[in-house]
């Protein structure tokens, strides 16, 4: 069942401006709109696909998981183990390693893309999203067109569903830092880092120490370059493994027998024997343990790759907060001065969902539903959200399995009684 029917809603206009009035289109969509085709989008695609729900997928970038394909680096594995990774009805194959390679999820992903028949429409972005009381309806406005090309079109898809799924990474966070401009140096977030080879005999400082500053810190040791780590707070530093078994799935097990505290008091226990003390090289240890922090905060330890050991041996070197930047130099907080050439920001990402979507009492102003999980899936007048949970892709995926059938069952319930809305197409067009 095609979804889409756009030849019913040109309407005439008065403008003189032809080539601007075709440059606009309305589209009713017979389903729900999936915003975002990255593992979430395309999970719950798959999953009305499933229910025999029609519905179209609108994605900014030019493929699916554009994080994975475009702004993640080259040596980047799956942090958890695949087991906790896989989408909903589709295991990562046998050979696949424990701890699949970027590729190889890419990879997974198309083949899950191709097996549900997916097929998203790219180059589209969803500039805003807006709930209409008047006719019950979503009206989703893009634009259409690569990021780089100057005449883009515009869509508004009416619609009676509409998902959100553009990620708790969705656009990069780029903090200011009093005399930046003076700098003078190259200046990149770790979405657009890629490999350390093009930073040899350089002097380069990497900011922020989650998973992606520590990964990269590493990946530039392994290319003879000894990185500043810039560490302005605390951080929980995790053995990846122990005894050969993954620390996450060591602690999802401890959980089903011990409480939260009881979990962390082992998780650290560990860490301290495996690891030794990390405060003594200016990885400071958060009060609150590292599976309480990611449950009240949604703050996720580092499971270390190897990035301690280099600190621990002096190639990387821990420097505090940042106090200012100067032409090719740095003050610390600390009094200290140093010599940088580059400096690459690993200070996180945001949802972008404030910026387009126009309702505020199921999502917070920063973009994350307001109910915890997992209650954050479902809102008002058919707004539905997946992979907000800040439980990664196994979070996702459970909320993807609740959307699909949530539609489901009202589609299979609605189709039975009635047809799409009429009226509202005419009063759609008079916009134009
Ligand atoms: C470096 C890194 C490593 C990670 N490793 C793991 C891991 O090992 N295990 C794990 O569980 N999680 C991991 N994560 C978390 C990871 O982000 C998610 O698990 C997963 O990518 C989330 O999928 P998503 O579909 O919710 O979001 P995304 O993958 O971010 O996909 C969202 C999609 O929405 C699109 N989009 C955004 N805004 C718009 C718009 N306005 N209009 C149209 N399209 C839009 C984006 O282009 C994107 O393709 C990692 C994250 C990072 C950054």
């Amino acid at each position: 069942m095609n979804p889409v029917s756009n030849a019913a809603f040109i309407a005439k206009t008065t403008s003189a401006n032809h080539e601007e009035f075709f440059a606009k289109r309305c589209v009713w969509v017979n389903g729900p709109v999936v915003v975002g085709a990255g593992p979430s989008g395309l999970a719950v695609a798959a999953g009305l696909k499933e229910q025999g729900v029609p519905f179209i997928v609108l994605e900014r970038a030019n493929c699916i998981a554009s994080l994975w394909q475009i702004r993640t680096y080259n040596r980047l594995k799956l942090h958890l183990p695949k087991q906790f990774c896989q989408l909903p009805n589709f295991p990562f194959p046998d050979d696949y390693p424990e701890y699949p390679s970027k590729d190889q999820f890419i990879n997974y992903l198309e083949s899950y893309a191709k097996k549900f028949d997916i097929q998203p429409q790219f180059n589209e972005s969803v500039q805003s999203a807006e709930y209409d009381e008047t006719c019950g309806l979503w009206r989703i406005k893009t634009a259409l067109g690569a990021d780089n090309c100057t005449n883009k079109r515009e869509v508004e898809y009416i619609c009676r569903w509409i998902v959100v799924a553009t990620g708790e990474n969705a656009e990069k966070v780029v903090p200011k830092f009093f005399g930046f401009h003076e700098f003078g140096g190259d200046i990149i977030h770790a979405c657009e880092y890629k490999s350390g080879e093009q930073y040899r005999g350089k002097k380069v400082m990497v900011v922020g120490c989650g998973n992606s500053g520590m990964e990269v810190s590493l990946d530039l040791c392994n290319h003879d370059v000894q990185p500043l780590l810039c560490v302005r707070s605390s951080v929980h530093v995790l053995p990846k493994d122990v005894l050969g078994k993954s620390t996450f799935e060591l602690a999802m097990t401890l959980l089903r027998w011990f409480s939260l505290r009881t979990v962390d008091k082992i998780l650290l226990f560990l860490a301290s024997l495996l690891l030794g003390n990390t405060d003594k090289y200016g990885l400071k240890r958060p009060e609150v343990g590292p599976m309480e922090l990611k449950n009240t905060e949604g703050k996720t330890p580092v499971l270390d790759l190897g990035t301690f050991g280099k600190i621990r041996s002096g190639q990387i070197k821990v420097v505090p907060g940042i106090k200012r930047f100067a032409r090719g130099k740095v003050a610390f907080v600390d009094g200290e001065i140093r010599e940088v050439d580059s400096v690459i920001l690993a200070t996180g990402y945001r949802s972008n969902v404030p910026l387009w979507l126009k309702e505020s009492d199921f999502f917070t102003k920063n973009g994350f539903p307001k109910a915890p999980f997992p209650n954050g899936w479902k809102g008002n007048a058919g707004l539905y959200a997946a992979g907000f949970t800040k439980r990664g892709l196994s979070g996702a995926s459970e909320d993807a399995i609740r959307v699909a059938e949530d539609i489901g069952k009202i589609w299979k319930e609605e189709t039975k009684q009635k047809k799409p809305p009429a009226a509202c197409h005419r009063r759609c067009i008079s916009q134009f």
